[in-house]
């Protein structure tokens, strides 16, 4: 039995995280500071006593003897990540030299829960790990992408001259149950509008790209990663591009067809095109999505369905 330390354990990714690592006989401690993450998406393991609950801060120093630590700390979503800006790189910063000082304390492995976003808007297509990115280090968005790669910097940096055992997953789009309706995400918002029978809006013309990866695949990936021997980043995303039109059209289809398409400006610096290259996952790990994008906005409009009726 391992002893895991889950940061933002109850948010999105991280609450699913939760539910394996319990279901799989670990002890895990959830630190969130409940600013995107619920209790309420923790409700399949928050009675289980190898389960706990902590309200914490990662900005603020704390410590635990742990094994295992998986820092998913920090506003995922573009309209969340930029409220505060400034909270949103202390956060994958200050948060993340405090996340090392306790594995280096106690010999845990540290998993990263880095993003696709490193890649910016990227000029390359599809992204591989070795891509160094195009990013606007003065945009909106570069609050959280810029801290994000000094982040994989900082374990880097850790592991090559202190030794510090680290791993980085590039997480790309991901959906599923626990995306709160609110959160500004293209899921989440598509599936409340088109439940609601509102118009279903669309920023930009709709022919940009997203690869959407289900919870549960993504999940998958960040276990065996984190029993992998691979230090360097890894990309974890599904390979197949969906434009966000289409998106649309399929989730409008799924809920009833009641919703109108329109469309609003583009946001400042949104990728034109995002589509992971995962063959390091598949070879190294043994990991591909197995969940197609269908299946997935079924299971997830099932969830938003008991939300929007709740
Ligand atoms: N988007 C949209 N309508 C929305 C929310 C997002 O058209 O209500 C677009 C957004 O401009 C972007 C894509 O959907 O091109 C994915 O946006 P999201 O905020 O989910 O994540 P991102 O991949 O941009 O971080």
């Amino acid at each position: 039995m391992d002893r895991v330390l889950v940061t933002g354990g109850a948010g999105f990714i991280g609450s699913h995280l939760c539910e394996r690592l319990i279901s799989e006989g670990n002890r895990v401690c959830c630190w969130d500071n409940m600013s995107t993450g619920s209790e309420r998406n923790l409700a399949a393991v928050l009675s289980s006593p190898r389960f706990e609950l902590v309200r914490h801060d990662i900005i603020e120093p704390r410590d635990i003897a742990v094994d295992r630590i998986y820092n998913l700390a920090c506003p995922a979503s573009p309209a969340q990540y930029q409220k505060d800006a400034v909270r949103t790189i202390m956060t994958s910063t200050v948060g993340v030299m405090n996340m090392l000082d306790i594995a280096e304390r106690c010999g845990a492995t540290l998993l990263q829960a880095s993003t696709s976003e490193v890649y910016g808007d990227p000029l390359v297509h599809p992204q591989r790990e070795d891509y160094w990115g195009h990013v606007n280090p003065i945009g909106p968005r570069a609050c959280y992408d810029e801290s994000k790669r000094l982040a994989e910097t900082l374990l880097v940096a850790h592991e090559r001259h202190r030794g510090a055992k680290v791993r980085i997953a590039r997480i790309f789009n991901t959906y599923g149950p626990h995306m709160s309706a609110d959160d500004g995400r293209v899921v989440s918002n598509f599936m409340v509008q088109a439940l609601r029978g509102e118009d279903i809006v669309i920023y930009g013309d709709g022919w940009q790209t997203r690869s959407f990866c289900y919870v549960s695949d993504m999940v998958d990936g960040l276990v065996r990663l984190m029993s992998s021997d691979l230090r360097g980043p890894v990309n974890l995303g599904n390979p197949v591009e969906t434009s966000i039109m289409e998106l649309a059209e399929r989730v409008n289809a799924m809920a009833g067809g009641r919703s109108a398409l329109v469309h609003r400006p583009l946001p400042v610096d949104d990728p034109c095109r995002r589509n992971p290259d995962i063959t390091l996952a598949r070879q190294r790990l043994g990991w591909e999505p197995r969940v197609s994008l269908d299946e997935g906005l079924k299971a997830t409009m099932d969830y938003f369905r008991d939300m929007v009726k709740g």
